[in-house]
């Protein structure tokens, strides 16, 4: 079954040079990159995201982390896979959360660390399930920022948008 899901290479994949080590990593998966890009990470967007560990004692710790607080690299990049069994896929190669029992094989094995405060830094993000992958791309991407066509979606004009254009 096609699938889509979010994968972020996290402020300490950045900080590390990790990200061609890892995107050659997802490779093997030879699943489809359908969207990517670098995102600086609000408060709002970091909190939305770890929504369902809000009650966690590290939840503090986490949203400073994703927004890069903690590796002086205020970005992550953002990317969709998309094919067979993609969140199995890049789940088992991203390895446990906790990077010290992730086999030492996966990305988290192999670049991960606990931080002396506790922290899993565990270098990238992938969605758990099809809800949360669900959840997770669209709050990460608007519809024209994804190259397939993965949920429904509805054009708009919005008159007072304020937006950049190249000058
Ligand atoms: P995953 O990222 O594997 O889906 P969670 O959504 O449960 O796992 O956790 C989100 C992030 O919070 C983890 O990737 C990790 O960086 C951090 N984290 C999770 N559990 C802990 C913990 N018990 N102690 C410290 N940090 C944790």
């Amino acid at each position: 079954m096609n699938q889509a899901v979010l994968i972020l290479i996290k402020p300490d994949g950045l900080k590390k040079s990790l990200t061609g080590n890892i995107l050659t990593r997802l490779s093997e998966t030879k699943l489809e990159i359908v969207a990517a890009k670098m995102v600086r990470v609000s408060q709002g967007l970091a909190e939305e995201h770890y929504r369902h560990l809000k009650d966690k004692p590290f939840f503090k710790e986490i949203i400073k982390y994703l927004q890069g607080e903690l590796h002086d690299r205020k970005k992550v990049m953002a990317l969709v896979y998309w094919g067979k069994d993609a969140i199995k896929k890049c789940r088992d190669l991203a390895g446990a959360t906790n990077p010290e029992e992730a086999d030492p094989t996966s990305i988290r094995g192999s670049y991960g660390r606990i931080t002396t405060s506790g922290i899993y830094e565990n270098v990238i993000h992938v969605s758990s399930n099809e809800p949360e992958a669900e959840r997770e791309i669209k709050l990460w991407f608007g519809p024209d920022e994804i190259i397939v066509d993965l949920y429904p979606a509805k054009e708009v004009v919005q008159k007072e948008l304020r937006s950049m254009l190249w000058a």
